[in-house]
């Protein structure tokens, strides 16, 4: 066991508006929109990140018809034996990295915005239904950080991998309708394991 771990700090900025996708019933039922944005106790809004990399770098890697597994499919489970569950973690083996959620630099009040959405009927282009919801605003900043423990040389070629396809795919919920632009930065360190985990 290696008492290096290698750090990958992830600054975020959106190129689009940007909705964070699912959020917590209890957040959903305390809202006065339809789709509220999901944030922290103290009020910045955050993203889900990990389940973001682990599924872009399974799409990737299979286009490149490698073996790994698919968690997007119904009822799947990491298999376990693959270059991604040895990364990301399985049922069996720990992950190597631990992705933090990506954190607003700015409270939500700067930089949420509500939108009302139009659902038109495609039968005879009425209004069938409208619905509201939170958007983060373009040029927001956003900083996450991902640690892999016992780093392997192939870790930085995935990761960054991953994170060009999110820049090209998108990030959030609502891509279909352009949102989710994102430009990323990443900058890599080696550092000291008790510097940042204790076990
Ligand atoms: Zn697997």
């Amino acid at each position: 066991m290696s008492n290096k771990i290698k750090v990958f700090k992830i600054k975020a900025v959106t190129a689009s508006p940007f909705y964070t996708g699912e959020v917590r019933e209890e957040e959903k039922r305390a809202s006065r929109v339809n789709f509220p944005v999901r944030k922290t106790a103290t009020g910045r809004v955050i993203v889900p990140f990990k389940g973001a990399l682990r599924s872009s770098l399974e799409q990737l890697l299979r286009a490149n018809g490698e073996q790994v597994c698919d968690t997007g499919q119904p009822k799947a489970r990491p298999c376990g034996r693959c270059v991604l569950c040895d990364l990301f973690g399985s049922m069996r083996e720990k992950a190597r990295a631990t992705v933090s959620f990506l954190i607003s630099e700015q409270d939500k009040s700067q930089i949420v915005r509500e939108a009302t959405h139009i659902k038109i009927n495609r039968e005879n282009g009425s209004v069938s239904d409208t619905f509201k919801g939170e958007e983060v605003i373009e040029g927001t900043v956003f900083n996450g950080v991902i640690l892999v423990e016992n780093p392997k040389p192939k870790d930085e070629e995935l990761i960054k991998a991953a994170i060009k396809y999110l820049e090209a795919a998108g990030v959030g919920g609502w891509k279909s309708r352009g949102y989710g632009k994102m430009k990323f930065e990443i900058e890599v360190e080696e550092a000291e394991k008790s510097k940042f985990l204790r076990n």
